[in-house]
């Protein structure tokens, strides 16, 4: 690890005034369970690491509306074990319940999950965002990529490592991103982008904002399911996290998001047109699912996740609609 300079502000101005213009001048440090390993691994070498676990206003969960307001600094723990978190938004809760170990409950932070580095090997291993080699070639296309992207058109094979991504767009939630010269409210919907170059970040966070808070308004049943390889520590294979909003037995809108099938959270749409107006089974479900994973590209060495982010989809929607799965 490269020497830095550590600060320990204690109010967000101090913070804010900390960070840099570009990545590489500071970085923020919440729970650290991914900043550290990156250090580490000399994928980051900040030159400053602002810590802003002492920032109470960073903190805590509340009411806004029908809503909640959830602070940026907010355990895993914290928010799986929330009464008003479990009550009216379990697909979250669910999300956070399934990160595995509790060491990473305890110091994981949900700003901190929305903000991760994807966990793909070539970027981890130093072959840059996009996993290329010297000439621009992509390593994952023709390499071990049975981790990677099922959808989407390149060049990120990666996929989005956050298991709150995917629950947080279903529910419609916003994140607010703070700088010194003001803050800004965007949908998660368009916090996970898709990088074209190694220079771009993978959310549209910039180098001198801090992720503040997450604001979930009222929602509707829902649930969240994810296929993991074992229950262990690692992260899930597919995931989906559904959102039904009802009048009576009949579906009025749904939103159903896959997660880790690609760079970013993937909206299935055409799962959601499927559902809009009838009445949740099992066959509903499974056809859901296979509509979900209808336009899936699979890479050479993952067709196999396929299968499960449509399972993933169909158990989600009974899930979320109180079937038995
Ligand atoms: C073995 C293992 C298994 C895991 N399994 C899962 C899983 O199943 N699902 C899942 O979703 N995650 C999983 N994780 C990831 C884990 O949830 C994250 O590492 C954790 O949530 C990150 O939070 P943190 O507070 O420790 O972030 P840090 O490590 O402190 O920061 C992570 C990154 O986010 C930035 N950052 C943090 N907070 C902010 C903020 N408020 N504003 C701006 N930037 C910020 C940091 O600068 C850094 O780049 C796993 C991690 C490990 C090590």
């Amino acid at each position: 690890m490269q020497n830095f300079e550590y600060a320990n502000p204690t109010t967000l101005n101090d913070a804010l005034g900390l960070l840099g213009s570009a990545w590489g001048e500071a970085d923020v440090l919440a729970g650290g369970t991914d900043l550290l390993s990156l250090m580490k691994e000399y994928i980051h070498s900040p030159k400053r690491v602002v810590n802003i676990k002492n920032i109470k206003e960073l903190g805590g969960i509340s009411k806004v509306g029908s809503g909640l307001r959830i602070g940026a600094t907010v355990t895993l723990d914290e928010l799986s074990s929330n009464a008003m978190v479990k009550q009216m938004y379990p697909s979250l809760a669910q999300a956070a319940m399934e990160v595995s170990s509790p060491q990473l409950r305890n110091m994981g932070t949900v700003g901190g999950d929305l903000c991760q580095r994807p966990r793909c090997w070539y970027f981890r291993g130093g072959s840059g965002l996009l996993g290329q080699d010297e000439s621009g070639k992509s390593l994952v296309a023709t390499g071990e990529n049975k981790y990677h992207a099922i959808f989407g058109s390149g060049p990120a094979w990666f996929v989005s490592a956050s298991s709150f991504g995917p629950a947080l767009i279903a529910l419609g939630a916003k994140v607010t991103l703070q700088s010194a010269s003001g803050k800004r409210e965007i949908p998660v919907s368009e916090f996970f982008v898709s990088p074209k170059s190694n220079g771009e970040r993978e959310i549209a966070l910039k180098p001198n904002e801090i992720l503040t808070q997450i604001v979930i308004p009222a929602a509707g049943k829902n649930a969240n399911y994810e296929v993991r390889h074992r229950e262990a520590v690692d992260w899930p294979l597919t995931a989906a996290a559904v959102n039904l909003t009802m009048a009576g037995n009949v579906v009025k809108s749904a939103t159903v998001v896959m997660g880790h099938v690609a760079a970013t959270p993937w909206r299935a749409s055409q799962a959601e047109q499927m559902l809009t107006g009838k009445t949740i089974n099992v066959e509903l479900a499974d056809k859901a699912g296979e509509a979900a994973v209808a336009n899936a590209t699979p890479l050479s060495g993952n067709s196999y996740k396929v299968q499960l982010a449509k399972v993933a989809v169909k158990r989600a929607i009974l899930r979320a609609a109180g079937i038995a799965i």
